[in-house]
């Protein structure tokens, strides 16, 4: 699990994630997901792009 990126532009929050339902103390209020999902979804875009 990889913790490299921060999120100095986000702030944080614990909650329940909106897109896993799972408890988590780094929810991004402005999404309402947690980094975990954020960073999957920045991947999968990423991997489209290259299999585009
Ligand atoms: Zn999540």
């Amino acid at each position: 699990m990889q913790t490299e990126t921060t999120y100095s532009e986000f702030d944080l929050e614990k909650g329940i994630c909106t897109c896993c339902g799972q408890l988590s103390e780094e929810i991004l209020i402005d999404d309402g997901r947690c980094v975990d999902c954020v960073e999957d979804e920045k991947f999968f875009d990423e991997t489209m792009k290259d299999l585009k």
